[in-house]
């Protein structure tokens, strides 16, 4: 911006003079040519002309107001409502007092009356008026992002907190704005494209704060912030905003989500109205149906309570509060149900929320990677286990451990395996892996590599909750795995619901043409398990047989 002044310093700048009166122009004129370089214009039409060839290079325009057919409030209107032509200021020349106001109100920047009997308060006034609108460019073009010509996210939160001061803390609410998987709308239609969107999602929002009042800024690539005052019909404001901004993105699969803080005079300042206005945002990342959603307490608390799981986890395993259970999974092909492997379960006891079900924290740890320490620590445990069992009962318990997603990109993974099964001196089919369907439909190529790599080194994979992930059975028949776990769903009302046991059935059938044995979990009563043994599932794990238990309980199984 420095060197932007600088430049600007040693530039000899173009002044357009524009009256009807020779004499008038020449007077003006020979009080500013030492200074500037001079374009004259005798009426309005020639005036529009030069200015509109000159756009780029004219610094202020002196402008009479009283000629015949184009006149100077013409040309003001004319340059007012061109956006390249706002930016150049105007000067009116004038001997009423009266036409200064209407000539202000118009957008001049300043004016001169006739006669020019103080060339130093002339030369005085048109440096000013030059100066005034450079700066301003230049502070324009720094506080707004290019492409939509709203804020940047700096200037955005500067100038709110001014407000705020400036107000007296009138209740103002956030709104945060986002485009769903818009780097996905990049990718397939390309950036000039995804500009195109951002544009047309800025000029509504410019839009409403214009109508509203307020700000709005482009707060990264995707989203916006607005900051509006408090009192309108929220509600209305929104699904207008919505329609509005929907109805400019016709052409495209585009959607956005709106996340709102209302302020309610709990005194927030406005990085935290904005923070919260966020979490209202994110909970909608994953739900298509809904695109905005209100901030309420019961988020919040709910949300620390999620960064409270997160930041206790690395402690909590040092502090040993994480404990494996495990839960025993019978063969119920014979007469008798034999007991035939376990599958360990994480429990965490956190010495303030008491037992915290893995349901609630592993999807969190899954989306910081944490999972891969956590399932270290289970797959470590859950060897050790089926070692200190064979040392015991001298028979091996195999158990089958999960093995996140996110640990399926460790290029460690097989390695970690191999030295667990190494330290306890048995074979890798004893250390069964679980992986859910939905890992291999996501991310199928490097999946059925590594599970590849895996069997290779003699482990065995059973897929987990088949039937929830979408494989196509073209899929299925190219997948290197050798068990089906069928997804506790379809077996809770497989006694009542004729359509459930079919279906079922049509999933065992799947395994008996994939050669592998299918595994139930989730069986609660004995009318599942005796149903399920009679279309041919052959192994059972649930609460009817056990719940899943520390390996002391465990133990009495065994014998
Ligand atoms: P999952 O792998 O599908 O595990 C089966 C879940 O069903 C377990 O829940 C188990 O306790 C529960 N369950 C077993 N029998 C019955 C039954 O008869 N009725 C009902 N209603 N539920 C039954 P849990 O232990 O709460 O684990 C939930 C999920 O958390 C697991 O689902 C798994 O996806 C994940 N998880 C648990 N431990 C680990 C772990 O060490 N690593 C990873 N990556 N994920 C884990
Ligand atoms: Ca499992
Ligand atoms: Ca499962």
């Amino acid at each position: 911006m420095q060197e932007l002044l600088e430049r600007k310093k040693g530039l000899r700048r173009k002044v357009l003079i524009v009256d009807d009166e020779f004499i008038e122009r020449e007077m003006l004129g020979a009080m500013l040519s030492d200074l500037y370089d001079i374009v004259y214009a005798g009426n309005g039409r020639e005036a529009l002309d030069i200015i509109d060839k000159d756009k780029f290079t004219l610094s202020l325009v002196l402008l009479d107001l009283h000629m015949p057919e184009v006149d100077g409030y013409s040309v003001l209107e004319a340059m007012r409502s061109g956006s390249e032509l706002r930016r150049i200021p105007v000067i009116v020349l004038t001997s009423e007092k009266d036409a200064e106001i209407k000539s202000l109100q118009l957008g001049a920047a300043d004016f001169i009356t006739k006669p020019y009997d103080m060339p130093d308060v002339v030369r005085a006034r048109v440096q000013h008026s030059i100066e005034l609108a450079e700066n301003s460019v230049i502070i324009h073009e720094t506080e707004r992002d290019e492409l939509t010509g709203l804020f940047n996210k700096e200037f955005f939160f500067e100038y709110g907190k001014r407000l705020d001061i400036q107000n007296d803390n009138m209740p103002m609410d956030a709104l945060v704005i986002d485009i769903n998987r818009f780097h996905i709308v990049n990718e397939l239609y390309g950036h000039e494209y995804g500009d195109i969107v951002l544009k047309k999602i800025g000029d509504r929002i410019h839009d409403l704060v214009k109508y509203h009042g307020g700000l709005a800024c482009r707060f990264d690539s995707n989203g916006f912030y607005v900051y509006i005052p408090h009192g309108h019909d929220l509600n209305k404001i929104i699904s207008d905003g919505l329609d509005k901004i929907n109805a400019s993105l016709t052409d495209s699969n585009i959607t956005i989500r709106m996340g709102v803080y209302e302020d309610e005079g709990c005194g927030l300042n406005m990085e935290q109205r904005f923070d919260r206005a966020r979490l209202a945002c994110n909970k909608l990342r994953h739900s298509y149906s809904t695109c905005f959603d209100f901030y309420n307490e019961e988020l919040h608390s709910k949300e620390l309570h999620k960064e409270r799981l997160i930041s206790d986890m690395e402690r909590a395993l040092i502090e040993k509060q994480f404990k494996v259970y495990y839960q025993p999974k019978y063969n119920i092909k014979g007469d008798k149900p034999l007991l035939s492997s376990a599958e360990a379960l994480i429990r965490w006891f956190h010495p303030e929320f008491g037992m915290v079900s893995p349901g609630e924290f592993i999807p969190l740890f899954e989306d910081n990677g944490l999972i891969q320490k956590l399932d270290r620590f289970v797959w470590t445990e859950a060897a050790a286990q089926i070692k200190r069992w064979k040392d015991e009962f001298g028979i091996y318990i195999p158990v089958s451990v999960n093995v996140s997603r996110v640990d399926i990109f460790n290029p460690m993974l097989g390695s970690i395996l191999s030295d667990l099964i190494k330290i306890n001196g048995f074979a890798p089919e004893k250390l069964l892996l679980e992986i859910t369907e939905s890992a291999y439909t996501d991310n199928s190529q490097e999946i059925i590599d590594t599970v590849k790599g895996l069997r290779k080194n003699g482990f065995k994979i059973e897929m987990d909750d088949f039937g929830s992930g979408y494989s196509s059975l073209n899929m299925l028949t190219s997948l290197p795995i050798d068990a089906l776990k069928l997804d506790m769903k379809f077996i809770r009302n497989i006694t009542e619901d004729t359509k459930a046991s079919r279906l079922v059935g049509i999933m065992i059938d799947i395994a008996r043409l994939l050669e592998v044995p299918v595994i139930a979990e989730g069986v609660e009563t004995k009318e599942q398990m005796e149903l399920l043994k009679s279309i041919g599932c052959d192994i059972i794990q649930g609460y009817y047989f056990s719940k899943p238990l520390p390996p002391e309980e465990f133990k009495k199984l065994i014998v």
